[in-house]
Parts: structure tokens; C-alpha cells; sequence
């Protein structure tokens, strides 16, 4: 096991009824609240109104309108309402996407040069303002992590920044608000979990049986919890699961002592970067294709552990058959929650593999990933996930 600092301060506010904490955590900054939101779900179940209530006392300027796939447009919108408006704290009320871009708006304030600048270079990043927030989504762990991901659609460019700066002060976790997640983004946001969680245990160090355990059980989570949370939306205890799962699995926890260096992630990024899909369905797709691509000697007694532990397959004996298994029920898993399994139907072809599978391996990690990946690699897997 490799060294590793772990720090995970976001004071976690997790359960029904738990925003009742939003005025005494505003409080701790100031009253000039700059309040960060997407397309409008929180308006229509409740939430948008709950905050105005408990923040009656304070001022509040919105930022409205975050796009799933947050623009760097619209984190400098931010950016310059802050400044007008002399904000003391940032609340962020959604998902990954609101959450990433108050993280990069927060930042962005104590910055003076371009916006962009701080996402392609996190040690521009100096400090931020106060960051709370409220997740409306599990998946991305954004509520507890120190990494935002911003698209520049522009140059088709999509970028994630990381800083203990904006590592959020707080989050409010309420399972009853994942109720009105559509199937679609319930489905992918697991996978989001799921992607997050593989990336870490898949790794060369073998001597990490803590954080392995801790990873298998979050998977089993979303493997037992996301069909249930589909089948019957308003079920507590599969949301509660899910979302507390989306906050362990990108935490810190499960990559500790691990090399850390991604596979599905960095390619994922390039297809959401050109075609502006939804993250999770895009890491659901790649996921077993990568995995099948990877299997080899070295890795088969990992997708072993993995078949075994995860989805419990009985080992006959024949090391493959496990391995092969184990990456054929992950796959079944993500069709039976109604993902869609091919890059086609995305209307996703091959015009742009070779410029993604570029600028995929031009930030240098998947070389050091799990099992180092070249741009002809990544070409191939793109293919196979057509
Ligand atoms: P999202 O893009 O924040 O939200 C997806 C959709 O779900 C939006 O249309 C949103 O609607 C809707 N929604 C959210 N909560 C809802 C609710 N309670 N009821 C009904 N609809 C709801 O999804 P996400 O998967 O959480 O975030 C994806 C982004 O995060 C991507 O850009 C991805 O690359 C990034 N990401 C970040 C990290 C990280 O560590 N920071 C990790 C992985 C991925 P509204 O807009 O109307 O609210
Ligand atoms: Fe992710």
C-alpha cells in the first residue's frame, strides 16, 4: 500500500429533514448568498422553495440555469454576480453539474485571469469562497470531493480541476429529494458510482484488502439499491443507499494507498466533450469494454476477486470463465437498467475517435493507468463500444 494523506472535511448533513441546518451553516459566512441551480428541478419538488424560507434573513442572488456538462460560460456568469454583488458564500443545489460549476465560480472570484485558466491549472487555484451544498442526484460524490469538470464546448474540451479550495464547507444530503430523479439519470448516476469505484480497485497494488472491501460493498450497494430506486422511486432505503454510496466512493476512501491514475474517466470525458452526453451512460458504455479490452494474465486475477466478490460467482476453476463472467453481468446490469449499451445509440459514429483518442492521452495519466492505455488503445475501445 502507497503512502496517502487522507482529508475529507465536508461536515455531512445526511437525512430527512436535515436543511433545517441551512440557515445556521449560512450564518457561519455571511448573508450574501449566491445561489447556484440547473434547468429547474429544485422548483418543481420543492426544494428552490424550502431554501427561500430558512434564508429569509439573508440576501440571495441566483445563478440559474447550469447545463448538465457545466459551461465555462456560465461559471464566468457566476463569477461576475459574485463580484456585483459582493457574495460571501456559494450554495449549490443539484447535481454534479451545479455543484462543479459553483466549485469553479467560487474559485474564480479570488482569481483574477481567465476563468478557463484554473481549470486546465488547479495550482492557479489559491483559495475560493465558502462552498455548501445541497445534492439533489447521487452519483458523482462532487458533494464530498475536491474535483469539479468544466466543458468549454467551443473547442470541444472537457476538463476536470481539483483543489482542497473548493472542497465544499458542507453538504445536506436529504434521500427524500432523490424522489423526483427520472430513471434515466438514477440509472446513470450508479453507473457514475460504479465507474468511480472501479477506476481505484482496478489497480496494480494487491495489498489494499481495506479498501477493496470497502469498494466491493459499495458496488453491491448499487448493484442491490439502483433497481429497486427504479422500480419504486420513493423507496427510502435505495436512496439512501445510493446517495451515501455517491459520496464514499469519490471521497478519498476508496483510492487511498492506490496508484489513482484512471482509465473509463479520461475517455469518457472526450466523448461527453464532442457529443455533450449524460457522463454516466457514457462510462456505462465504455466500462465492460475497457474491462474485456484489459483482460489478460496479469489482470485475471483481479476480474477473479471482482466476479467473486461483487456479483458472486461460483469459481469453477477456470480463471477466464470467471473473469469473462464477471464482465459479461456488468454489462446485463447496466442493460437492465435501461442504459443505452452502444455509442450508435447515441448517435455516436467514428468521425471524431481519432482527435478524442488525442487529446485522451494528451493529459499523460492513462499512461500509468491499471494497464497503460495509448491512443491506438483508446481508439479500439471507442470501436468496440460502437
Ligand atoms: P447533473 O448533470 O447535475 O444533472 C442531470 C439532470 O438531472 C439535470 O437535468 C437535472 O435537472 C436533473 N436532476 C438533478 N437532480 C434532480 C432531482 N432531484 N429531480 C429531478 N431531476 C433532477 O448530473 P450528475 O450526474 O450529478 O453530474 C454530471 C456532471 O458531473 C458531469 O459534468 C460529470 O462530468 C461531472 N462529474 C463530476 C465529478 C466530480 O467529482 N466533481 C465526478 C464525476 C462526474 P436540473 O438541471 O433541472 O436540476
Ligand atoms: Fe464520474
Amino acid at each position: 500500500m502507497k503512502n496517502f494523506n487522507f482529508y475529507a472535511p465536508t461536515e455531512m448533513f445526511f437525512g430527512k429533514g436535515e436543511i433545517k441546518n441551512l440557515p445556521n451553516l449560512i450564518s457561519r459566512y455571511g448573508k450574501n448568498v449566491l445561489l447556484c441551480y440547473g434547468g429547474g428541478s429544485i422548483k418543481r419538488n420543492g426544494i428552490y422553495d424550502s431554501i427561500h424560507k430558512l434564508l429569509k434573513d439573508c440576501t440571495i442572488i441566483e445563478l440559474s440555469g447550469i447545463e448538465p456538462n457545466p459551461r465555462i460560460e456560465t461559471v464566468e456568469r457566476g463569477i461576475k454576480l459574485c463580484r456585483e454583488h459582493n457574495i460571501d458564500v456559494v450554495l449549490a443545489a443539484g447535481g454534479g453539474s451545479t455543484i462543479d460549476c459553483a466549485k469553479v465560480v467560487a474559485a474564480g472570484v479570488c482569481y483574477e485571469g481567465d476563468a478557463w485558466n484554473i481549470v486546465t491549472n488547479p495550482s492557479k487555484i489559491k483559495a475560493a469562497l465558502p462552498l455548501v451544498t445541497i445534492l439533489t442526484l447521487a452519483a458523482t460524490g462532487s458533494e464530498m470531493d475536491p474535483y469539479a469538470v468544466i466543458s468549454n464546448m467551443k473547442t470541444n474540451e472537457k476538463i476536470g480541476t481539483e483543489s482542497q479550495y473548493i472542497l465544499p464547507k458542507a453538504s445536506i444530503l436529504d434521500p427524500e429529494y432523490l424522489y423526483t430523479v427520472p430513471k434515466y439519470q438514477t440509472a446513470a448516476g450508479t453507473a457514475d458510482i460504479m465507474s468511480h469505484v472501479i477506476e481505484n480497485y482496478f489497480s496494480t497494488e494487491i495489498d489494499t484488502f481495506v479498501q477493496d472491501k470497502i469498494s466491493e460493498g459499495l458496488l453491491e450497494a448499487c448493484i442491490k439499491y439502483c433497481p429497486v430506486a427504479l422500480e419504486d422511486p420513493e423507496n427510502y432505503e435505495a436512496r439512501a443507499n445510493l446517495m451515501w454510496a455517491s459520496s464514499l466512493a469519490l471521497n478519498g476512501l476508496t483510492g487511498c494507498g492506490k496508484n489513482q491514475a484512471w482509465s473509463c474517466h479520461p475517455i469518457e470525458h472526450e466523448l461527453s466533450a464532442f457529443y455533450d452526453i449524460t457522463h454516466g451512460v457514457g462510462l456505462a458504455i465504455i466500462t465492460p469494454r475497457w474491462m474485456r479490452y484489459i483482460l489478460n494474465d496479469k489482470t485475471v486475477d483481479k476480474f477473479v476477486q471482482y466476479g467473486e466478490n461483487v456479483f458472486h460467482i461460483q469459481n469453477t476453476g477456470d480463471k477466464f470463465t470467471v473473469a469473462n463472467e464477471a464482465i459479461d453481468k456488468t454489462e446485463q446490469f447496466f442493460k437492465d437498467c435501461k442504459i443505452p449499451m452502444t455509442l450508435k445509440e447515441l448517435n455516436i459514429d467514428e468521425t471524431h475517435f481519432e482527435k478524442m483518442a488525442e487529446d485522451a492521452v494528451k493529459f499523460g495519466g492513462l499512461q500509468y493507468a491499471y494497464v497503460p492505455l495509448n491512443k491506438n488503445d483508446v481508439i479500439n475501445i471507442l470501436k468496440e463500444s460502437l
